[in-house]
């Protein structure tokens, strides 16, 4: 699909070219250019805000039936170029094309859970009282900015921007600088469903244009999804700015694994929890505890022995591989530094994490033995290397889940449901699995974390809760006098 306009910009329903510095993105499996623009202006993003405003003064007033409607016609809009998205998420991110068709398939399964939880916040709660009625209402925020990451460069801005949206907010969305062209094609499917102009609006760049449009007065609504230490700039920055901030963040998440029926549904749980995308999910399993025991060294040896067999490949290779590369060369000299470190600190390697080709960012995974270091709590390397910890008590392993400054993903493998429950009532994560891969959430619960992976402001099924503003009132038809006046008071 080529694009009807060369603009790079989107603002109140029309393409135009950025102003600011020039950036291009890169395709993962031939290193050829797939998007080369300019960045916004200073002056293009306070004209985005005062579009979006325009926009969602008339937006916010269509009926909820309405809204719907266009969020049905771009679903089926991204249904009908579902390749050609899926083929722009591979080349700029390097995932293979299975998954980025699973990462399409999301924007579409967001739909029906979005609109199901829309409906309780666009309906009045009103309790009868004996002077008339207590009411909560809830009003949509204004002028939203969206700030989106690298490795889900379409379905995480998405999960926030459909119920925003349907709650009737207006958006200004700043995607990932290293996925330019993968955010276009998203936005270009807004505007083929005819969203009116000014409630969507793209612009790009890196951190200054994200900085101008989260510092905008007009910005109502500050929804990033990224690192931990841009969320935590952000947090401070805007913390008495009277905007709603919504931060979803990394993580370091644990999975225990404790027993399974047999060996290898725990290595498939902790396949898919450690090195689908690479690692570079946000809730993938950075940290595994096994049980010290036979069936725990039963499952290590066949877990080293399935990642070092998993294919690592281009999305252009056939057959597809599992793992593609990682997002730049940048991201995988961090990962083999961290591997050297540990190495260096006394950690056994189980696993080498090796780059596969020179000039690439293909790396094979890595699996790294910690048991022995008295420092096991680490910050979040974004590749496919996962820590183990061996441990003998129930106890033991839940102190090592609990080892970290993050909150977010943390999942155990067990038969007994008993053990299970204990995990899931101490763990301090925001997302909790029972013998399910820490990376498949559905779009039907709540998915956010807490500490250092994100402020009590949940995504998935809740999103809709941080896109309005809850109004309380007293109602009374008219004013009355209570048949007694409060001591002091005549009238
Ligand atoms: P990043 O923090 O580098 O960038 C995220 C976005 O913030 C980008 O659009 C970037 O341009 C923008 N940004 C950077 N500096 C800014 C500033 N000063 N002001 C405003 N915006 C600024 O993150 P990334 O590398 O693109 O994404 C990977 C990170 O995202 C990982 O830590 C991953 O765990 C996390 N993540 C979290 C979730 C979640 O739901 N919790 C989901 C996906 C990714």
């Amino acid at each position: 699909m080529s694009s009807a306009h060369d603009g790079q910009l989107f603002i109140n329903g029309e393409w135009r070219r950025g102003g600011g510095t020039a950036f291009q993105s890169h395709d993962s499996a031939d290193n050829r250019v797939v998007w080369d623009g300019r960045s916004a202006t200073t002056s293009d993003v306070i004209d985005a805000v005062a579009r979006a405003r325009d926009g969602q003064s008339r937006w916010r007033h269509l009926g909820i039936d309405e809204r719907i409607g266009f969020l049905r016609r771009f679903c089926d809009l991204v249904t009908e170029r579902k390749e050609v998205l899926a083929e722009t998420i591979s080349s700029e991110t390097g995932k293979p094309l299975w998954e980025a068709r699973t990462e399409v398939g999301a924007l579409v399964g967001k739909l029906e859970p979005s609109i199901h939880a829309a409906a309780a916040r666009s309906s009045t709660l009103t309790f009868g009282q004996p002077s008339g009625a207590a009411t909560t209402t809830f009003v949509p925020l204004g002028v939203v900015a969206v700030i989106g990451p690298f490795n889900f460069p379409m379905h995480m801005p998405n999960v926030h921007i459909m119920p925003a949206l349907l709650a009737g907010n207006a958006v200004a969305f700043k995607p990932s600088d290293q996925a330019p062209l993968s955010a276009q094609r998203y936005v270009e499917c807004w505007q083929a469903a005819g969203l009116p102009n000014g409630v969507m609006n793209l612009i790009q760049g890196g951190a200054d244009v994200g900085e101008a449009l989260v510092g905008n007065p007009d910005v109502a609504g500050v929804f990033f999804t990224g690192s931990r230490p841009v969320g935590e700039m952000l947090g401070r920055q805007l913390v008495n700015s009277g905007k709603m901030v919504a931060l979803e963040m990394g993580g370091t998440s644990p999975l225990v694994v404790w027993d399974a029926n047999q060996a290898r549904n725990a290595v498939y749980v902790a396949v898919q929890s450690c090195f689908v995308t690479s690692g570079q999910r946000c809730s993938s399993a950075r940290r595994l505890i096994v049980r010290n025991n036979d069936f725990g060294h039963a499952f290590i040896e066949m877990f080293v022995k399935t990642a070092s067999s998993l294919r690592v490949g281009r999305y252009s290779d056939r057959p597809e591989p599992f793992m593609g590369p990682l997002v730049s060369s940048k991201a995988v000299a961090k990962v083999l530094e961290w591997q050297n470190a540990l190495e260096r600190a006394g950690a056994k390697v189980l696993l080498r994490a090796r780059l596969l080709e020179d000039g690439t960012a293909l790396i094979s995974p890595g699996i790294i033995d910690i048991t022995s270091l008295a420092n096991r709590r680490h910050d979040e390397v974004l590749g496919p290397i996962v820590t183990v910890t061996m441990v003998n008590t129930e106890s033991q392993a839940f102190a090592e889940a609990e080892n970290t400054d993050y909150g977010l993903a943390a999942g155990i493998v067990t038969t007994d449901r008993d053990v299970f429950r204990r995990f899931a009532s101490k763990v301090s994560a925001g997302v909790v699995s029972w013998n399910s891969p820490l990376t498949g959430n559905s779009a039907w619960a709540a998915f956010g974390g807490i500490k250092a992976s994100g402020n009590y402001r949940p995504t998935g099924y809740l999103s809709v809760d941080y896109c309005v503003r809850a109004v309380g009132a007293a109602e009374s038809r008219e004013p009355t006098i209570p048949t007694t006046l409060p001591p002091g008071f005549e009238l």
